[in-house]
């Protein structure tokens, strides 16, 4: 049906009807003292989202590019950094760290496990040289729906004294407590349509005085991803280069509506939401791909045994217009994943739960009766 479509994909995410309309206005000259007055604000709104005193830089590109720069204004040629991968976004970072002939060190765990942060320890008290720069990992890894325990492998990088910490807070930033100063996370990467309610196009990297200071000494090369340009603009409440104003007007409206709701409900709406998904996908006979307990607050993936989901995903999308994600690489087809992050309500919740399973009913596969997976997501919802 025509302007029907959900998304329950982790991005772009659904966008609210006030963030719409936010962006449908005259763009703004991005020298004008206008603009100015919406870049102050948006990076006080930012700075309170990231719990953080230091500065966040708004790029427009995508996610990857936040990360991109976050690992080039603090590097350098050579350098060893260890890197987390336990998917598909943790795979990408290894490849952009050797894109830029960093010395790179893997920490594996099995996709649909966690990162074991005791391995992180034990590579980092390993490098009595210090040789070590920076630990990159992916906080939510969104293609198995699995949270890593950034708090502790962040602690673990400040006990090495050198490397820096350099976090993936795409799926996880505005779903779940991410407080960078407290733990001590020396630059998070994140991106507009994930949990910001917006469409994509603007990336953020916030940096902490750590990361400034292997900045004076990074020579990666960099143009566009110069965050010293970005902090001297910022200074002044501007950009270096023109940026995409009306997302702009769309973040002021979005981060507006993050704080009237408040940090604590947006972080419980999302565990709920978890929760409920989790316990829908369970009652009605579909198993979780994450190990159970490091579920992602952004996402649920499931591994429905003996069903191709890719046939389950489409059918769902044909007839009730909700678009869910499909497993990457080796996962296609054995998995489907359900997003929950940014402006996802109770209800939408319940609708997706009751498509799945009258889809199921439709395609014969069903395996309890019709109404368990709404009935089990109802009793968590209410839980508050
Ligand atoms: C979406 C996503 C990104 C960014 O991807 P872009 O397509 O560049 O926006 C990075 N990391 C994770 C974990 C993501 O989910």
């Amino acid at each position: 049906m025509q302007d029907k479509l959900t998304l329950m994909i982790p991005g772009p995410t659904p966008v609210p009807e006030t963030v719409l309309q936010a962006l449908g206005r005259h763009p703004i000259g991005h020298r004008s003292a206008d603009f100015q007055k919406i870049v102050k604000r948006t990076t006080e709104q930012l700075q309170w989202l990231h719990q953080t005193q230091h500065e966040v830089l708004v790029i427009t590109g995508s996610g990857t590019a936040a990360m991109e720069a976050g690992i080039v204004n603090t590097l350098s040629r050579g350098d060893r950094v260890l890197c987390g991968d336990n998917g598909k976004f943790g795979e990408r970072w290894v490849k952009v760290a050797k894109a830029y002939g960093l010395d790179v060190q893997v920490i594996k765990a099995e996709w649909g496990q966690p990162l074991d942060p005791e391995a992180f320890k034990a590579a980092l008290e390993a490098d009595t040289a210090k040789a070590i720069k920076a630990v990159i990992l992916t906080h939510s890894e969104t293609s198995t729906g699995v949270i890593n325990d950034l708090q502790t492998i962040a602690a673990h990088v400040r006990a090495h004294g050198t490397a820096l910490t350099i976090a993936d807070c795409v799926t996880s930033l505005g779903a779940t407590d991410v407080p960078m100063d407290d733990w001590g996370v020396d630059v998070i990467g994140s991106g507009s349509q994930k949990g910001y309610m917006m469409p994509p196009g603007l990336s953020f990297v916030a940096m902490g005085p750590r990361a400034w200071q292997a900045y004076e000494r990074s020579d990666l090369p960099k143009f566009y991803l110069d965050l010293g340009k970005y902090r001297k603009a910022a200074a002044d409440n501007s950009n270096p280069f023109t940026p995409a104003i009306n997302l702009y007007f769309a973040l002021e409206a979005a981060l507006e509506m993050m704080e009237k709701e408040g940090l604590k409900a947006i972080f419980a709406r999302h565990a709920r939401h978890q929760r409920a998904t989790s316990a829908a996908m369970q009652a009605i006979g579909l198993p979780l791909y994450a190990a159970a307990g490091h579920g992602s607050p952004a996402i649920t993936a499931v591994a429905p045994d003996g069903i191709d989901a890719e046939s389950l995903r489409k059918e769902v999308k044909n007839r009730f217009d909700i678009l869910l994600a499909g497993g990457q690489d080796h996962l296609k087809g054995h998995v489907f994943r359900i997003g929950h992050l940014g402006f996802v309500a109770d209800r939408d919740i319940l609708t997706a739960v009751a498509a799945i399973e009258a889809t199921l009913q439709d395609l014969g596969l069903g395996k309890v009766a019709t109404g368990a997976g709404v009935a089990a997501a109802a009793t968590e919802l209410a839980k508050g």
